[in-house]
């Protein structure tokens, strides 16, 4: 069984475009030109001016979505690398239904848990 990364990536990139769009009015509110020049870096290939634009996002007070476009940032870097849908602790193939509902997973349920488990025991 392998994983359709073309239906899985077309997913992220919808969701990007989404959680861009959302961003792009929040920041027309605050309407700076240098944040807006920062929404454009956030599609750029480049990891540094990706980097300089999600902190441009954290910045205005939108974390969740700093966090989401880094989420997919990442799964698309592991298409990319041919490892999606491989959990990033112990390498297990993360069942397909799990992507469907959450395409960003980069853990396998147990290995989620116990990251879970482990920041919660943290804070
Ligand atoms: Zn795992």
């Amino acid at each position: 069984m392998s994983i359709n990364t073309d239906y899985f990536r077309e997913i992220l990139q919808d969701r990007q475009t989404v959680v861009l769009d959302d961003v792009g009015r929040h920041m027309n509110e605050l309407a700076s030109d240098r944040e807006a020049t920062s929404l454009r870096d956030v599609t750029d290939t480049k990891d540094a001016s990706f980097a300089s634009a999600v902190a441009g996002i954290r910045q205005a007070g939108l974390q969740r979505e700093a966090e989401e476009l880094e989420d997919i940032r990442g799964a698309l870097a592991r298409i990319d690398n041919g490892v999606y849908g491989q959990c990033i602790v112990c390498e297990a193939p993360i069942p397909e239904e799990r992507l469907e509902a959450w395409p960003t997973a980069k853990r396998c349920r147990p290995c989620q848990q116990e990251h879970e488990q482990a920041r919660a025991r943290r804070a």
